[in-house]
């Protein structure tokens, strides 16, 4: 059996697995969209064809978080990290300051950003504890008179996973929620703006959708790049220079996807089922461990080390032979990680499981 006919299943953390169906339908869709002959990736992003998907993609994910009229969403291209010098570029200025959740890997690198344009406060770490947890809320440090309060709602390196949502009276709240957006329902009300990077989740890399509350767009000072501040999207519907057309038709595809499968509760049961049954996986087998107390661990993404390290080389080698891709740590921290996206079927956490406990076995 060639590795193209048989199942393949792909636990990277990003660019990471999508829907079978919705490959499928780009796949089918790919040289001639909806009849017109022609490919949604060389169609004009002024076209009315196009319009269509820009209006039903934004239409299924309001629907989909219950967005309310006074929140804009736009689709932006850079990433999520161009979101780390956006969101201190429109929210705040030389001359104010900005608090930040330090809870690992992403958050670190989006308050160091900040710190090019603002003050940044660090309300609370977790370093201590390596980042594996999350700061007992009473201790963190939380001003009424910053321009924002910034976290990541998934640690995507650390395996590390917000289960609630802040509480801080007085500056808006930001997160990314790169890494989990679309896997639970979700108050947008709570929020001043939530970005996620689509590859992850709901679509190709480069994209970005941003959920803004429209009281905070118009903001950024005059010196900051037309392509940088939020008010150029939101003036022009996020039209305002060619976006990424493909990407954009690609997550209004799984928006729609998300939508026949039960909505964001729907992709919360299982997120829950799969990652739970990992989990229990884990930690029954007394060969493989994770570091996170269980009230902070990811459904999305879920580190785990062998008993010996010695046996990582050779447990990635025989994990690709059946077909189970991308479980490598990031590098920073080695091991290995185990991401569930949507896109991730159960077969694929089975198969997974099944696997790691025939290597315990062996190796054990
Ligand atoms: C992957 C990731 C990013 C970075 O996304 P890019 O698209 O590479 O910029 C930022 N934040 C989180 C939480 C991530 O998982």
């Amino acid at each position: 059996v060639t590795r193209a006919t048989r199942a393949v299943f792909n636990f990277a953390s990003g660019p990471a697995m999508l829907p079978r169906a919705v490959m499928e339908q780009a796949q089918a869709e790919l040289l001639d969209w909806h009849g017109t002959g022609i490919s949604i990736m060389e169609m004009s992003h002024r076209s009315r064809e196009f319009q269509s998907i820009v209006d039903q993609s934004i239409a299924d994910l309001r629907a989909l978080l219950n967005i309310g009229a006074d929140y804009e969403i736009l689709f932006l291209q850079g990433g999520a990290t161009s979101q780390f010098a956006m969101v201190p570029l429109n929210l705040a200025g030389p001359d104010t300051h900005a608090c930040y959740l330090h809870t690992g890997h992403w958050s670190g690198l989006a308050l160091a950003d900040a710190r090019r344009h603002c003050a940044v406060r660090v309300a609370a770490s977790s370093e201590a504890t390596r980042f594996s947890t999350i700061p007992p809320r009473a201790e963190w440090q939380v001003d009424a008179g910053a321009a924002y309060f910034y976290y990541t709602a998934n640690e995507t390196i650390g395996g590390v996973e917000f289960h609630f949502v802040p509480e801080v009276s007085g500056p808006p709240l930001v997160s990314d929620m790169t890494s989990n957006f679309l896997s639970r329902p979700l108050d947008v009300s709570r929020f001043g703006i939530i970005f996620a990077g689509a590859q992850k989740n709901f679509g190709p890399a480069g994209l970005v959708v941003v959920i803004i509350r429209k009281d905070l767009i118009g903001r950024a000072a005059p010196t900051v790049p037309t392509l940088y501040d939020y008010a150029t999207y939101a003036k022009h519907n996020s039209l305002y220079n060619t976006p990424a057309t493909y990407s954009w038709y690609l997550a209004g595809l799984t928006f729609a996807w998300i939508r026949n499968q039960g909505g964001a509760e729907a992709m919360e049961r299982n997120a829950l089922r799969r990652s739970e049954r990992l989990y229990r996986a884990i930690d029954g087998s007394g060969f493989y461990s994770n570091p996170v107390p269980a009230e902070f661990r990811s459904r999305m993404n879920v580190p785990f080390i062998l008993k010996d390290p010695k046996l990582d080389q050779v447990f990635l080698r025989a994990a690709h032979d059946a077909g189970l891709e991308a479980l490598a740590g990031h590098r920073s921290v080695g091991g290995m990680r185990a991401s569930l996206y949507n896109g991730m079927p159960d077969t694929g956490v089975a198969a997974l499981i099944e696997f790691m406990q025939e290597f315990a076995r062996r190796h054990g």
